[in-house]
């Protein structure tokens, strides 16, 4: 089964065309970039040596996807492709891996105020693709899904009941492909799914997450991607009431504190506007600058009493694991992070956490808790899903639609 995984942002396309049957093999992969702009990129690559690369215009996500069916063509007929898949973010009542017609379409666009980054861009594409590809079921794994089994006192708000009922007002966490893939994985790497494992995705955005048994039990996103640690340039826990001092000390509107909160805040509100980019806030930190200092040792703390909470949670700790971009690849934050978590038998090593490759395990010898460097892969959950779903749904067929 042939399926191709697309990733849509305000401004990108990345795809990938997978095929499930043949080792989960990638036939297909590109992105384009800067669309909406004169100059917008595009690069695809395949398994056959087809390679484009071109600068041209592409004014709405419908050229990129027209270009990427194009260079597609000469890797697989259209009508062999089982599905698109989506990593879709939110909607209102719905979750888990659902077929994108009309009604849960609608869902999403009831929530684009939670998700105003990332469900327009999703919904446009999606009613594109529809018209593209208008016999290819579309196929959505909601960022949702992983952490429906949350019980009532992980995800329930401390609002009027009957309220946050009408309201669908409650934690719902997100980063759920990349939560699922890095606790399958370290289940995986110690043999073992008794896991109590706090998975760390921490990039642009981040989000942290209590996976007990294979089971997300906790995570620090919310009702929306504006809470838990702080973010690129998104605000992170705060407390409710500044946003009413805000409005009444300094006249703000609400439109002005939304943008303040989701685009002026995170690392780039606390450097002092130094950039949205950890590494140059690091950068600038180790220079001298506070503001940057204040911003990493912040974020590095707020990553340690994450840990430190949902140990408590699952009643102990076995395996820590980071991933995504700064996972990945700021020493400093998971060194700073897991500074006096030595009482959980937390103990890295520090020359494993220097340059550590994917994979890598970055405890001391004996340690009690195992800390992973591991290389998320969501592309890979949602194909998978979007398979299963398929095999649950043998009435919906490409060709069908
Ligand atoms: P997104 O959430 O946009 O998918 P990524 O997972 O690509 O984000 O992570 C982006 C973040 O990773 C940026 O803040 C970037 O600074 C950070 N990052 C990437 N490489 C490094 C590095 N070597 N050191 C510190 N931070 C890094």
């Amino acid at each position: 089964m042939k399926i191709l995984i697309c990733n849509v942002g305000s401004t990108s396309l990345k795809y990938r065309l997978l095929d499930m049957g043949d080792g989960e093999r990638s036939l297909a992969w590109g992105k384009a970039e800067r669309v909406g702009s004169e100059e917008s990129t595009f690069a695809h690559d395949d398994l056959q040596g087809g390679r484009v690369r071109l600068t041209a215009s592409f004014p709405t996500h419908r050229e990129a996807i027209q270009e990427m069916l194009r260079c597609l063509e000469g890797v697989t007929p259209q009508e062999e492709i089982a599905c698109v898949g989506f990593k879709v973010v939110h909607a209102k009542g719905v979750t888990g891996v659902q077929l994108l017609e009309e009604p849960v379409l609608q869902a999403m666009e009831a929530y684009n105020s939670v998700a105003p980054a990332h469900n327009p861009p999703y919904l446009a594409a999606i009613r594109l693709f529809a018209q593209l590809m208008p016999h290819t079921p579309l196929i959505g794994s909601f960022e949702t899904g992983f952490h429906a089994t949350m019980p009532p006192e992980a995800y329930l708000y401390s609002l009027p009941a009957e309220l946050c009922r009408e309201e669908g007002i409650r934690r719902y966490g997100f980063h759920g492909a990349s939560h699922e893939y890095v606790s399958q994985w370290v289940a995986a790497a110690m043999g073992r799914s008794d896991l109590r494992l706090v998975s760390c995705h921490l990039g642009g955005s981040g989000s942290l997450c209590a996976v007990k048994d294979g089971r997300s039990i906790d995570t620090s996103l919310g009702f929306s991607l504006q809470c838990g640690v702080m973010h690129n340039n998104r605000i992170g826990d705060i407390d409710p009431f500044i946003t009413f001092y805000l409005m009444e000390a300094k006249g703000m509107s609400p439109q002005e504190i939304k943008e303040l909160y989701s685009k002026k805040s995170g690392f780039y509100g606390m450097s002092g506007g130094i950039s949205n980019d950890l590494r140059d806030i690091e950068a600038a930190a180790a220079q001298g600058n506070q503001d940057a200092q204040n911003a990493v040792n912040s974020y590095a703390y707020q990553i340690k009493k994450y840990i430190g909470s949902y140990a408590a949670a699952m009643g102990g700790l076995d395996a820590i694991a980071f991933a995504g971009g700064i996972g990945e690849n700021s020493a400093q934050v998971r060194q700073k992070a897991l500074t006096g978590l030595e009482f959980l038998g937390v103990r890295l090593d520090p020359e494993k956490n220097a340059a550590p490759q994917p994979g890598d395990d970055l405890s001391q010898e004996g340690a009690p808790v195992r800390i992973y460097v591991v290389a998320t892969n969501e592309e890979l959950i949602v194909a998978r899903k979007a398979a299963a779903w398929l095999e649950a749904h043998p009435d919906v067929r490409a060709g069908d639609r």
